[in-house]
């Protein structure tokens, strides 16, 4: 039923969870240093950058992905744009010498914004484990 609706519908009337700061940054109405934009992914530098580089990969169209825990399989197409948009971004930024890819999901692992997104980090040495 609901996946019935959902086709009817589409995605977005789902997602009834509040607007984040990523609506405003998808809309133009709050300004960001964009590094890579298709029709589904948004990749911007994040406002207080943890490494020498720090970009957000974000879904442009948030559908319910409030947290990666969310995602259902349906969703698999935007997920896969969002790693192979981590990628483009990597060699387009030619980032070298390493990087990671962090998503953090809830409160504990200090997740913030409630709109799917990837973290890429490089520029430094990044130690492990992560804090
Ligand atoms: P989280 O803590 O994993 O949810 O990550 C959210 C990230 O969004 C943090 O690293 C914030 O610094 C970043 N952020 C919050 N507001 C803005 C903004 O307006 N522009 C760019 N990055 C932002």
């Amino acid at each position: 039923e609901k996946r019935r609706w959902s086709s009817i519908l589409g995605a977005d009337l789902q997602d009834l969870a509040p607007a984040t700061v990523f609506d405003q940054i998808l809309a133009k109405a709050l300004p960001s240093q964009v590094v890579f934009e298709n029709d589904k992914v948004l990749a911007f530098r994040d406002i207080a950058p943890q490494a020498p580089v720090h970009i957000l990969v974000i879904p442009k169209r948030r559908a319910g992905l409030t947290a990666l825990r969310k995602a259902s399989r349906e969703q698999k197409g935007v997920l896969g744009e969002m790693m192979v948009a981590v990628a483009e971004i990597v060699r387009q930024e030619n980032i070298e010498g390493g990087y990671r890819v962090i998503v953090n999901d809830g409160e504990e692992a200090g997740q913030s914004v409630h709109h799917l997104h990837m973290h890429i980090l490089a520029g430094r040495p990044l130690a492990w484990p992560p804090g």
